[in-house]
């Protein structure tokens, strides 16, 4: 007799054993009858034809039917069901069928059944990948759907902020105009202190406001020819208070490339730039040193600023250029450039979102963070040397700027609009 019709002899007490080992309520166990049913006449038609695909499209159910889902309530899953049924067929088969038969059956049946355990285990494997990526998916959207929703509320905040303050400013310069009359110091020294919470208010809200224009691609560049030299020596000039103050040294270099006159968004860079230059101060100990250096690369200028401070963590030197992320989160907002300061962790992302808006890159190298060696930072900043201007009504003054850039002795140029510190 063949192996099929043997299967088929013993097929009506396989599927009851079957059934009655699933450990569940009678209604899911009618509900998978069917299937199971099913299973079994793909079985028989995979022993007759010897073709063990018969199998496929009752195991492709299998794996995705949320039915059998239930029914292994999680922990089991189809695997362990064949496992199963393959026992079952074992007993059954050495039960009902005389020793031969028996034999004749197992030995056809058994590659069939590898064959399943080898597909359930693929199809198996694939469903749960597919289940674990449209998962990570579904959260992917969610924290997308939360960033823009912060990102939007935090765009929307600092703007309202911004007409309550410019109200405050005013009327506290109302108040100064009235105070000087009646020339009284101790209203003087308290309206300094009203100014200076006012400056730190707008630098916060003017912060918050790139930071969303950065997320939402709205950075505009306004550019014009820079000299980052130039740039770096006002920086250099304004910074001059704090760091004799803190007794400090900050010496700009002349470095190859930094007296070309390129492309960029010369407030812009400047605004990155003094990010850099305020955060080397903060983090640097009174009598250190911050040393900013430069070289120019194929189609870049290299800008580093190396200080002798407090230094950065190998797993913060990508975070600190993430939003609101600050290497010790201790630190409090107390001031600009005070040691160790402490800020809302605006500066960075917002440094970065300004450089790679030029088309450039940013990073920092430190040897880690240690408050008593001080190993120091260097930030790094490449910078595209982009001779051709957006506006074409620029290219005929930038042509006659380039001509005199190889002059020895170039002018600076009437268009280029450099900051004021
Ligand atoms: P903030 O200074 O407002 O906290 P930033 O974005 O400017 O925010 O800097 C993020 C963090 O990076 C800082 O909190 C600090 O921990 C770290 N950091 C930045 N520059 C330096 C530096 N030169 N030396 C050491 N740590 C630094």
């Amino acid at each position: 007799m063949k192996a099929s019709e043997l299967l088929d002899q013993i097929h009506s007490t396989l599927l009851q054993r079957v059934s009655n080992s699933l450990a569940r309520g009678t209604d899911a166990r009618e509900a998978f009858g069917g299937e199971l049913q099913q299973f079994f006449s793909s079985l028989e038609r995979a022993m007759a034809s010897g073709n063990p695909g018969w199998l496929d499209d009752v195991l492709v159910q299998w794996t995705s039917s949320p039915t059998l889902t239930e029914l292994q309530q999680k922990k089991n899953n189809v695997a362990e069901l064949l496992n199963k049924i393959i026992a079952i067929t074992n007993d059954v088969a050495i039960e009902y069928l005389p020793e031969e038969d028996a034999l004749d059956l197992l030995t056809t049946v058994t590659p069939i059944y590898t064959y399943a355990l080898e597909k359930i285990a693929h199809l198996e494997t694939e469903a749960r990948v597919a289940y674990v990526s449209a998962e990570l998916t579904k959260v992917q959207r969610k924290l997308e759907r939360l960033d823009q929703s912060k990102s939007s509320f935090i765009s929307i905040a600092a703007h309202e902020l911004k007409t309550p303050l410019t109200l405050i400013e005013g009327y506290a310069s109302m108040l100064r105009d009235i105070v000087a009359h009646d020339a009284d110091p101790q209203a003087d020294v308290l309206l300094t202190g009203v100014n200076l919470g006012i400056q730190r208010l707008r630098q916060i809200i003017d912060d918050l406001i790139d930071v969303s224009k950065i997320d939402n691609d709205l950075l505009s560049l306004n550019l014009q020819p820079t000299s980052l030299g130039k740039l770096l020596r006002l920086l250099r000039l304004g910074l001059e208070p704090v760091v004799s103050e803190r007794h400090l040294e900050l010496a700009v270099r002349d470095f190859p490339g930094s007296e070309l006159w390129i492309y960029a968004d010369s407030e812009r860079l400047h605004q990155g730039f003094r990010n850099l230059l305020e955060n080397a101060i903060k983090y640097t100990p009174d009598s250190g040193s911050i040393i900013v250096d430069g070289r120019t690369l194929p189609g870049f200028i290299e800008v580093t600023i190396a200080d002798t401070g407090i230094g950065i963590a190998p797993e913060n030197q990508t975070l600190i250029f993430r939003k609101y992320s600050q290497a010790e989160p201790s630190l409090h907002s107390s001031g600009r450039t005070k040691f160790k300061g402490g800020g809302p962790g605006l500066g960075l992302p917002i440094t970065r979102g300004i450089i790679e808006a030029h088309g450039g890159t940013i990073w920092v190298e430190s040897p880690g963070c240690d408050e008593v060696k001080c190993p120091g930072s260097t930030f790094h900043v490449l910078i595209p040397i982009r001779t051709e201007p957006q506006d074409p009504k620029l290219a005929k003054l930038f042509g006659r700027l380039q001509k005199e850039q190889s002059q020895p002795d170039a002018q600076e140029p009437p268009s280029a609009n450099p900051p004021a510190a």
